[in-house]
């Protein structure tokens, strides 16, 4: 029996950690085959990505290995690209598959799909050319490199007008990645201006563009009024009930007829569901999720289950009928574990699961040493938020191993000097090359763009 998990994020792995545990006998008899489909050889810890731009978290630490924590598991690297759930077959591209230009076909006998979501964008111009998204490892590295670069282009020039373009950041959307990128990207840029002879913390211009009449609402009303004060007091630009209108030719357009022109624009205005989901032959809602019952399993078909940002899973715990679970890790790692259960259940001919988990509230960290919070009940504000939110995401970032490395950094990052240091080169290793062997290269070798 071979059961398919497409995604290696937070439902994949921590499904496939659960049915590792459960299935332990079967597997090691070879009755059962457990299959994860990823991108990706890791897992990527997104709430600690913020951390990661502002150089707090290393990468590496970042992610966790799917190949070493899934040892029971056969690891797939590659991205599902259609699923025949009436033929229960997927079928999968991988790098080697992209070489020969053929596709695999693998059959399965239970799917679990939980590609996760992506970027929601908007047809805004200029944003596909000029802006970046804040959802993976890449974009948090890329970020940070270039926000570090985008200083010493101002540095290096006498230029008025590049200088200020240099200098102007603008998020665009203020849930918990925009408000977390920003507050850590400009806390680490305004400690990064002292290595600078002509770069002040005033002469950057930080802007938090949001639709709505308020940010943050997963930590509620009044603690995302805080917010607000604690990043205006900050000389940050909090522009509520605005929306980006353009970003074309390197100048942000507001709707309140505000201009900036920049070179950085980051979009962190929601997520919609994995464009996968639309290559199957599996129920989705209105919105594109995969309809699911609150046990997990998709709405009305056998043998396919699905959960987190991909999955409408109803909110039993909601007083308002037609609630969904909203996209978050909280509800990802609780529904992967009773997912992972209910799959056993059903092999074992065991009535299922139902899924019922009542938000608990947010924390959310501000830049270091500066955070908010609304768990449980309690408000927590600037110190003591950051400590909780530390605390919080040490006690579930996935295996001891990430969580020891992780504290050794924090510990370490306590006793030296922050990292300022922009390492976009590496992003084109070739480029130094290319130059020394008489060729152009087809990037700045030192990686400015
Ligand atoms: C910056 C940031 C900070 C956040 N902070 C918090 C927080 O503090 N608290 C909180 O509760 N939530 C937070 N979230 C949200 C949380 O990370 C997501 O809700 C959670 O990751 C959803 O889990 P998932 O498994 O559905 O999707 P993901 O974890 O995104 O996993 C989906 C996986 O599927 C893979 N995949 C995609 N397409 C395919 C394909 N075709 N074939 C195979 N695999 C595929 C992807 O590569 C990925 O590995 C944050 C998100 C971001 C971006």
């Amino acid at each position: 029996m071979r059961i398919l998990i497409v995604g290696g994020g937070y439902v994949g792995l921590y499904t496939a950690l659960r049915l590792q545990r459960r299935l332990k006998r079967e597997l090691g008899r070879g009755e059962a085959e457990i299959v994860v489909v990823s991108p990706d050889p890791y897992m990527t810890y997104q709430p600690f990505l913020p951390e990661a731009a502002a150089g707090a978290i290393s990468p590496r630490h970042v992610v966790v290995p799917l190949r070493r924590v899934l040892e029971a598991c056969h690891v797939l690297i590659g991205e599902v690209t259609a699923v025949d759930h009436a033929k229960r077959t997927a079928t999968i591209a991988t790098l080697a598959t992209e070489e020969s230009g053929r596709t695999e076909q693998l059959s399965y006998d239970e799917l679990v799909f939980a590609p996760g979501s992506i970027s929601r964008t908007l047809p805004i111009p200029g944003l596909a050319d000029h802006g970046i998204g804040f959802k993976t490892l890449e974009e948090a590295i890329g970020l940070r490199n270039h926000v570090i670069e985008q200083m010493d282009i101002a540095s290096s020039t006498r230029d008025p007008a590049i200088r200020d373009a240099a200098l102007t950041f603008v998020f665009v959307g203020g849930g918990f990645a925009g408000v977390e990128a920003l507050g850590e990207l400009e806390d680490m840029a305004r400690y990064a201006a002292r290595y600078y002879h002509n770069v002040k913390p005033e002469d950057m211009k930080w802007i938090l563009v949001e639709a709505s009449d308020r940010i943050l609402p997963e930590v509620g009303e009044e603690m995302g009024r805080y917010t607000v004060t604690e990043l205006r007091r900050r000389n940050i630009d909090v522009r509520l009930e605005t929306r980006l209108q353009s970003c074309a030719d390197r100048v942000a357009v507001l709707s309140d007829g505000a201009r900036f022109p920049t070179r950085t624009v980051v979009w962190t205005a929601g997520v919609k569901p994995h464009p996968v989901l639309a290559a199957t032959d599996l129920p989705l809602n209105g919105r594109g999720r995969l309809k699911c019952t609150p046990q997990l399993t998709v709405d009305g078909v056998t043998h396919a289950w699905g959960a987190g940002d991909a999955a409408a899973v109803p909110d039993v715990t909601a007083p308002e009928p037609g609630a969904e679970t909203a996209p978050n890790a909280q509800h990802a790692v609780r529904q992967a574990k009773v997912l992972g259960d209910n799959i056993v259940h059903a092999l074992r001919k065991e009535p299922l699961e139902t899924y019922a988990h009542k938000y608990v509230g947010s924390v959310a960290s501000l830049g270091l040493h500066k955070g908010v919070a609304h768990v449980y009940g309690r408000k927590l504000k600037g110190y003591p938020a950051w400590f909780m939110h530390r605390v919080y995401h040490l006690s579930r970032v996935p295996t001891f191993n990430r969580k020891a490395r992780v504290l050794a950094e924090w510990t370490l990052a306590g006793l030296f000097k922050r990292e300022i240091v922009s390492l976009g080169s590496l992003e084109h290793p070739r480029a130094e090359f290319e130059l020394a062997a008489g060729g152009k290269p087809s990037v700045d070798p030192k990686g400015s763009s």
